[in-house]
C-alpha cells in the first residue's frame, strides 16, 4: 500500500521503519530534512510538503509534537487538506487536543476522508519492537480499515469511541504517569536524605503497594545512571499535563495534584531543560532537597 509518514522524530522515525519492513511504499515528510534520510536510505520517497504527499498516498500517519503542528500539517495552506482525495484516511499518532482532533475530523469528512486520533503510549523502545498501546478514536468503519496498518505498530490497539476519544484516554494515562515521575522524586530525595539507599528503596517500593510502571521504565536510567537524555522530553510532557488541565477546565473539574506537578514541568522547562527527558524535573526536587539521589555519572 503508499503509505505517507509526516513527522519523523523519536517515534515516527521507528514507527515508520516497521511500516517500510512490513511492505508498504513509503512517502515521508519532515520540516527537518535530516529527519527523512533514514528513510529516504530504505527507499522512501520525499514529498515537499502535506498537500504533495496526500496527493499521492492512500493513508497517511503522522506523529507530530502537538495540537499547533497537527493543525499546520492537516489544515495549513500547504497541509494535507489542501491536497487531499476523496476516501484519503488520516491516522494522527500524536499527542493532540481532542477539540483539534475534532475539528480536523470534521474538515476531513467534509471532502469526503476520515481522520483517526490515535496516540501511543509505549515510547520510543515500544515504537522500535512494534509494541505499542494505540488508543484511537473516529469513525469505527476507518478504524477497522486502519487496524490491519496499527497492528504493525503496535500489539495492544483499542478502540474507545468517536473523534477526540483517543486523545482523552491518551491524556489521562498521562497524567497519571507523569505525575509519578514528580512524586518519584519526592519519595526518593526523602528516602535517601533520611540515610536510605537510592538502591533499597528502589527494590523496596517495587516490592510493595507504591509499585508502578514509571518508576521502572524511566526512573532506573536517572536513579542506576544518573542519565537524562531523552526518551520522552519535559517539553513534550509539559504540553501533555497542560492539555489534560484545558480539558478539565473545559469541562470544570478541580486538578489540583496535576497542577502542582504541571508546575514543575514549567520550572524545569524555565530552566532551559526542555529536551532533557521527563525524569530532568526530578533534578530540582534533588536541588530544593539539598540531596542527589541519582548515579553521580551525568
Ligand atoms: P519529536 O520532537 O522527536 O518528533 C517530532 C517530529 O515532528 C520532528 O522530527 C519534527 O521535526 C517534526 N515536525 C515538527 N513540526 C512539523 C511540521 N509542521 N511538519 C512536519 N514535521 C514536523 O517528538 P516524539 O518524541 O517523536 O513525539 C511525537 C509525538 O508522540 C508527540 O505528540 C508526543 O507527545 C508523542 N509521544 C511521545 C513519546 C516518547 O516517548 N517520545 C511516547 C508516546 C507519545
Amino acid at each position: 500500500m503508499n503509505i505517507g509518514f509526516i513527522g519523523l522524530g523519536n517515534m515516527g522515525r521507528p514507527m515508520a521503519v516497521n511500516l517500510a519492513r512490513a511492505g508498504h511504499t513509503l512517502t515521508v515528510y519532515d520540516v527537518r530534512t535530516e529527519a527523512m534520510q533514514p528513510l529516504t536510505a530504505v527507499g522512501a520517497r520525499q514529498a515537499a510538503s502535506p498537500k504533495s504527499l496526500a496527493q499521492e498516498v492512500e493513508v497517511v500517519f503522522s506523529s507530530l509534537p502537538g495540537p499547533k503542528e497537527v493543525e499546520a500539517v492537516a489544515l495549513g495552506p500547504e497541509g494535507l487538506l489542501a491536497g487531499v482525495r476523496s476516501g484519503l484516511l488520516y491516522v494522527d499518532l500524536s499527542t493532540n487536543s481532542p477539540t483539534v482532533a475534532r475539528r480536523v475530523a470534521e474538515a476531513f469528512a467534509k471532502k469526503g476522508a476520515s481522520m483517526l486520533d490515535a496516540p501511543v503510549s509505549g515510547g520510543s523502545t515500544g515504537a522500535a519492537s512494534g509494541q505499542l498501546t494505540i488508543m484511537v478514536g473516529g469513525d469505527q468503519g476507518s478504524f477497522e480499515r486502519a487496524r490491519p496498518l496499527l497492528e504493525i505498530l503496535g500489539k495492544n490497539i483499542v478502540y474507545l469511541g468517536p473523534s477526540g476519544s483517543g486523545c482523552i484516554g491518551k491524556l489521562c494515562n498521562n497524567l497519571v504517569a507523569l505525575s509519578l515521575v514528580v512524586l518519584l522524586g519526592e519519595a526518593f530525595t526523602l528516602g535517601v536524605k533520611s540515610q536510605m539507599s537510592p538502591k533499597t528503596l528502589f527494590d523496596l517500593v517495587s516490592q510493595s503497594s507504591g509499585d508502578n510502571h514509571i518508576m521502572h521504565v524511566k526512573f532506573p536510567k536517572f536513579l542506576f545512571e544518573g542519565n537524562f537524555q531523552p526518551g520522552f522530553a519535559v517539553d513534550l510532557a509539559w504540553k501533555d499535563v497542560r492539555l489534560a488541565l484545558d480539558l478539565a477546565r473545559e469541562i470544570g473539574i478541580p486538578m489540583s495534584v496535576s497542577s502542582a506537578a504541571l508546575q514543575r514541568y514549567e520550572e524545569a522547562r524555565a530552566r532551559g531543560w526542555g529536551q532533557q527527558d521527563v525524569v530532568a524535573v526530578i533534578r530540582l526536587q534533588e536541588e530544593q532537597a539539598g540531596v542527589q539521589v541519582r548515579h553521580s555519572g551525568a
